[in-house]
């Protein structure tokens, strides 16, 4: 039986990247060596950092004071890593609460200065996003998770014309959609999303922000250490970045993200529609801030929620169920997964409500 993969992270990848990144483990570039036991300083290493950094430029088509990096420790290190470089002591942030995430880095940012909340959507049980920001012009900056894993939420439509800098979590939304990525002052992903494998982090960061809080960093945790490095300050973790390498070429190959929105949608809006036509299923999230990445619901009558998890598992779909946190079910729809699974899915979720309803 071949699987329908859902997963939110680690997820699903392209066939072609997997066999590569299998092929590059044995033997790198026909060197006789895999790429596992070679020096990240080699000719034959350095070209492939060279190629990703050059990569997510074009993609996403940076400005050139934006620098690339990608950095170990995952998302969650850039909740600290972000305020440390970005905002002095008796600064402020200004920080936006629509999910688990953005909680999480409001949580770090609070250890280097004062964040203030510019909107949430905490009191609603985080089914929408908040529709007014009050940011303070005084700010270092305002940070966003363009899209909620867990929660189910995307900012459809971001605030790109504040006045102060903008600062992204886009880990599940990265490569996703079309977006003006040079008006941000820093984005970061985690790659186990949308780009690669668990292990590398991309971090895009205008290097005018940088250097004007007198904070003393850690030289691991200091953009400009690792800019004057060009992301080889110290050992990185180079298969993680290798995947997400071959993921950027496919995705150029593809027709790059103006293509892989267009995927994106005609998924997310299968799935919704099916959703919408089958009253047993409810979403909590406003329609208007529902992801596309990552779709969320529950069944109206609890007591179905197993029956239609095994029919689920019986058919070979894997990872929908909802985050520990929030239960239900949850189904990520990015950029690899192909829409016959979306079409599998709800075909047997029509079938399940036609049955039960
Ligand atoms: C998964 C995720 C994170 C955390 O990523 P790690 O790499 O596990 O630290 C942060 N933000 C968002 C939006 C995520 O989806």
């Amino acid at each position: 039986m071949s699987l329908h993969n859902f997963n939110a992270g680690p997820s699903i990848l392209p066939a072609t990247v997997l066999e590569a990144a299998a092929a590059a483990i044995r033997d790198f570039e026909g060197s006789g060596l895999s790429l596992l036991e070679i020096g990240h300083r080699t000719k034959l290493f350095t070209p492939v950092m060279e190629e990703a950094r050059l990569l997510v430029r074009e993609l996403m088509q940076l400005h050139p004071d934006q620098e690339v990096l990608f950095l170990h420790g995952g998302a969650s290190t850039q909740f600290m890593q972000v305020p440390m470089n970005l905002l002095p002591a008796n600064g402020k942030a200004a920080y936006t609460d629509t999910g688990i995430w953005s909680a999480k880095a409001i949580k770090e940012a609070t250890l280097f200065g004062t964040v203030e909340i510019a909107g949430s959507a905490k009191e609603g049980g985080y089914c929408g996003i908040p529709k007014t920001l009050e940011i303070d012009p005084a700010a270092q900056y305002v940070h966003l998770t363009t899209n909620e894993t867990v929660h189910g939420l995307q900012w459809q439509q971001l605030p790109l014309n504040v006045e102060v800098p903008l600062v992204a979590d886009m880990s599940s939304d990265i490569l996703s959609r079309a977006l003006p990525f040079d008006r941000f002052g820093l984005i970061y992903a985690g790659a186990q999303k949308n780009m690669g494998a668990a292990g590398v982090n991309l971090v895009i960061v205008n290097k005018n922000l940088l250097g004007k809080s007198d904070r003393r960093i850690p030289t691991m945790l200091d953009y400009r250490e690792h800019i004057r490095e060009a992301s080889m300050l110290n050992t990185p973790p180079v298969f993680a970045v290798y995947v997400a390498l071959l993921t950027l070429r496919w995705v150029q190959q593809q027709g790059g993200i103006p293509e892989m929105e267009k995927r994106s949608r005609q998924r997310a809006q299968l799935l919704y529609e099916t959703m919408d036509a089958c009253p047993i299923f409810e979403c909590p999230v406003n329609v208007a801030d529902r992801s596309r990445m990552n779709a969320v619901f529950t069944i109206k009558d609890p007591r179905l929620e197993e029956a239609f998890a095994k029919v689920c598992a019986d058919a070979g779909m894997v990872g929908i169920k909802g985050h520990r946190s929030v239960g239900g079910f949850r189904v990520s729809l990015y950029n690899a997964l192909p829409l016959e699974s979306v079409v599998a899915l709800t075909t047997l979720m029509k079938d399940f409500a036609h049955k039960n309803g």
